[in-house]
């Protein structure tokens, strides 16, 4: 994947994809994602790079498994049905949906023990999976780390708001100010930034708290209205 694709519209890159008279349909479904970074990233994906070239549209999404902000969707097109990881420095496609998962440190990771316990927990279609309200979802966990309402953020997380001056906390520059520092890469560092941060009181996930510009790059689509 290069650069240039990175930065083309998702709307362009439909209308690329599917035939014209489903263009209309397509990108409707691309809007509901609009405010839920991982299922545009899967979107993104699957529209950059059609499995198998089938021209079908996105359809519907919904969520297999989730783990600390990284989910397993299932994409249903009009037809088939594929598999997705969406995190936030990697999305990738894995199959179709009826593949066997064979990365057992992913599995694991998702909460499965090993592959039979994945293929004997795991949905036996896209219908039985509980449909995926992103409304709801935005509302109650952080879309970008999947904290729940009340608790802290994983640490880096865009969403998480400075406690000294109300900023992006991972953008701000209080990290350097607060350690006397002119740089911040190293895990000492790192760790004594998070004491400070406890000391001062971190800001939890609240409803609301939500990432209203585009995350890294990967969410173009303009976002309507105000967050
Ligand atoms: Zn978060
Ligand atoms: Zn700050």
């Amino acid at each position: 994947m290069t650069n240039e694709i990175e930065t083309i519209d998702l709307h362009v890159l439909v209308s690329y994809a599917v035939k014209q008279k489903k263009e209309s349909a397509a990108l409707q479904v691309v809007e509901q994602y609009q405010f839920h970074p991982p299922a545009t990233r899967v979107l993104r994906h699957y529209y950059e790079q059609l499995p198998e070239a089938r021209e079908e549209m996105a359809c519907e999404l919904r969520v297999v498994a989730q783990n600390q902000g990284v989910y397993l969707f299932a994409l249903k097109a009009e037809t088939w049905v594929y598999l997705y990881v969406s995190a936030p420095e990697d999305t990738f496609y894995i199959g179709e949906f009826d593949v066997v998962i064979e990365d057992s440190e992913l599995l694991q990771f998702f909460g499965y023990e090993s592959i039979k316990d994945y293929l004997k927990r795991r949905p036996s279609s896209f219908d039985a999976l509980p449909p995926f309200d992103v409304q709801s979802e935005h509302q109650t966990k952080c879309v970008i780390c999947g904290a729940e309402e009340g608790a802290f953020h994983l640490l880096g997380c865009p969403v998480e708001v400075c406690p000294w001056c109300d900023a992006q906390l991972n953008q701000c520059n209080c990290r350097f100010d607060q350690l006397g520092v002119d740089e911040f890469g190293s895990e000492d560092l790192l760790e004594q930034f998070e004491q400070r941060l406890e000391q001062k009181g971190r800001i939890p996930f609240t409803r609301g708290q939500g990432p209203s510009y585009p995350v890294a790059g990967t969410d173009t689509v303009p976002l309507k209205g105000t967050d």
